[in-house]
């Protein structure tokens, strides 16, 4: 009977990541995922590497900080093992921040962007607005996801997708395997990352729920039309280097339910012109909706659970993609027993 060091439970970019770094140490590892790799929240998501303080929870913002700065060699080798680029970007983001924010922005020392100068097309509407720079990345994650699916096949990672986890077996009290739709699967330790789905495979109830997100994607006049990233209270916009401009998101709770409305995507639109009016030319691509992972404390849930052998790695609700890096690395550490370099008390599952 073939057995695994890990199965990992969902193929998003959490499971991916962590795979990857599994394999790095040496370990066997499966992925067992319901439907294809990277096709749920990690596929859907805008990419936006943020790490600002007033966007933030601060308990978060250690790992926050951390990922972001190991993002630049994550990228990079994920792009070497997989053959494909991820479109990582450093133009930075322009923040229109909320009238609330406003005192925070001006204390924390953030650079006033002139928008004349770093995007022009934004300054006749918004010339009136407090606008700041910020040094952030961000990534296109439908290509990361990809790129990520075929990195760890590189690095011999096993799959079974399509498959569906079931229930965790447990023997003498400790988890020993998954029993899925098509089969079961043994192995020492298990690592759910089932991300928005977490909670439905006992015998631990995490309590992740799914908050819906909407987004729209416009091609832009010409693909360096927008160089930065740009947050505001009405919307975001995030232009990728193939020309593409993403304009997002709503935070909606609406259960398990992905389909786009017309009244939602057309506001969107609405506010992407309202930012950048030069914006009325572009062509409309798609629009998607994606389920981010929430928890009751809007905090990642990360480590062991009371069941010997069974580890939790899921939500990561608006920052999985920022956080993908560190939460491979902290898991790593957990899965053998090591200290990991983060206090992780805070994200622990039994705090439910
Ligand atoms: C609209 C939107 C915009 C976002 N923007 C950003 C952003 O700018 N920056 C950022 O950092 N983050 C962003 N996020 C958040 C980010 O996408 C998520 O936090 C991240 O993708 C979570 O990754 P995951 O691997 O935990 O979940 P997922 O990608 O959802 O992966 C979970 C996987 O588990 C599988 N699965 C579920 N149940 C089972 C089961 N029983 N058996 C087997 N497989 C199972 C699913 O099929 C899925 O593939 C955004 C999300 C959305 C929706």
């Amino acid at each position: 009977m073939k057995t695994w060091d890990v199965v990992v439970i969902g193929g998003g970019i959490i499971g991916l990541s962590l795979a990857i770094s599994l394999r790095k140490r040496g370990a066997t590892v499966l992925i067992v995922e319901r439907g294809e790799p990277g096709h749920e929240a990690s596929k859907a998501a805008g990419g936006m590497l943020v790490e600002c303080p007033l966007e933030t929870p601060p308990v978060l913002q250690p790992l926050a900080t951390a990922s972001a700065r190991m993002y630049p060699e994550f990228a990079h080798e994920v792009e070497i093992e997989s053959g494909m680029k991820v479109d990582m970007r450093d133009q930075g983001t322009i923040l229109f921040p909320t009238a609330e924010h406003l005192p925070q922005v001006q204390a924390s020392g953030f650079l006033p962007a002139n928008l004349q100068e770093l995007e022009p097309s934004l300054a006749e509407t918004n010339l009136d607005r407090p606008a700041f720079y910020l040094k952030e990345r961000s990534v296109d994650p439908r290509a990361l996801s990809k790129a990520a699916w075929q990195a760890a096949k590189h690095r011999s990672v096993d799959f079974s997708s399509g498959d569906e986890v079931t229930a965790i077996s447990i023997t003498d009290g400790r988890a020993t395997g998954v029993t899925t739709t098509k089969t079961a699967f043994h192995a020492a330790k298990i690592v759910n990352c089932a991300g928005a789905w977490s909670g439905q495979v006992g015998p631990h109830r995490f309590p992740t729920r799914p908050v819906k997100g909407q987004m729209l994607c416009l091609l832009m006049p010409s693909p360096t039309f927008l160089k930065h990233v740009i947050r505001a209270p009405e919307a975001y916009l995030i232009p990728r280097s193939d020309g593409r401009l993403l304009v997002g998101a709503t935070v909606e709770e609406a259960g398990f339910d992905k389909r786009t409305d017309i009244p939602t995507i057309q506001r969107l639109h609405r506010a992407a012109l309202a930012l950048d009016p030069e914006l009325r030319n572009a062509k409309i691509l798609e629009d998607w909706a994606g389920l981010r992972p929430g928890t009751p404390d809007a905090l990642p849930i990360l480590g062991e659970t009371s069941t010997p052998g069974y580890y939790v790695a899921t939500g990561h609700f608006r920052d999985g993609i920022l956080l993908a890096p560190i939460t491979a690395e902290v898991m790593t550490a957990v899965l053998e027993s090591r200290p990991p370099e983060h206090d992780l008390s805070p994200f622990s599952p039994s705090r439910f």
